[in-house]
C-alpha cells in the first residue's frame, strides 16, 4: 500500500500547531488511488453480509458510500448534532478538552442488521468507539471497522478491541 501512502499530504501544523494532518484530498483526486482505496476498503468485507456501512462526519462521507454501493448495501450517515431532521440517537464521548455528540437517525438500522463502520482516520479511537456504542444502542451488529489511514502510535485500536478492523495506510 506505499502507492496509496505516496498520494497522501502531509501537512504540519494544521489545523494547530503540533498536529501533522493527513490530507486525503490528494489521494481523493487520483483516479487509480480512489479506485484502489473503494476496492480494497470494500473488499475486505465482501461476503460478510453487510446490511449497512455507517460513515461518520465529516471525512467519513466521503468513502463509506462509495463502500456501501461496491458492497451492494446502503449508507447511513453519523452526524455532527442537531444536524438530522427525524428522531434520533445519541451517544456523548470524551474529546482531549470537553465532549461531543454523534447522532444517528433512529431508524437508520434495524436490531441484528450487520454494520461497517467507515471513516478516514483511526486516531485516538474515541470517535471510532462513540460510533460503535451509537450502532449498539439501535441493536445494530459492528461486523468491524475500515480506515483509509491508522495512526498506530496512538494506540486508538486498543478502544475498539475485540472488532474486526482494516486499515489500508499505517504511520
Ligand atoms: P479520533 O477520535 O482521535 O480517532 O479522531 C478521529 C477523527 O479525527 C478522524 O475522523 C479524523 O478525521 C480526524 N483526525 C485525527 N487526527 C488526524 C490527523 N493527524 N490527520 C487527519 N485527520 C485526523
Amino acid at each position: 500500500m506505499n502507492h496509496l501512502k505516496s498520494l497522501i499530504r502531509e501537512v504540519p501544523d494544521f489545523p494547530k500547531p503540533g498536529i501533522l494532518f493527513y490530507d486525503i484530498t490528494t489521494l481523493l483526486k487520483d483516479a487509480q488511488g480512489l479506485r484502489s482505496v473503494i476496492d480494497e476498503l470494500g473488499g475486505h468485507y465482501t461476503g460478510q453480509g453487510i446490511d449497512r456501512v455507517i460513515g461518520i462526519e465529516a471525512r467519513g462521507f466521503i468513502f463509506a458510500p462509495a463502500v456501501a454501493y461496491a458492497l451492494n448495501t446502503g449508507f447511513v450517515p453519523v452526524r455532527k448534532p442537531k444536524k438530522l431532521p427525524a428522531r434520533t440517537e445519541f451517544v456523548e464521548y470524551q474529546l482531549e478538552y470537553g465532549t461531543d455528540i454523534l447522532e444517528v437517525h433512529r431508524d437508520a438500522i434495524e436490531a441484528g442488521q450487520r454494520v461497517l463502520i467507515v471513516d478516514d482516520v483511526l486516531a485516538t479511537g474515541g470517535t471510532a468507539r462513540a460510533a460503535a456504542n451509537l450502532v449498539e444502542k439501535l441493536g445494530g451488529k459492528v461486523v468491524g471497522f475500515s480506515f483509509v489511514i491508522e495512526l498506530d502510535f496512538l494506540k486508538g485500536r486498543g478502544k475498539i478491541a475485540g472488532y474486526d478492523i482494516q486499515a489500508l495506510v499505517h504511520y
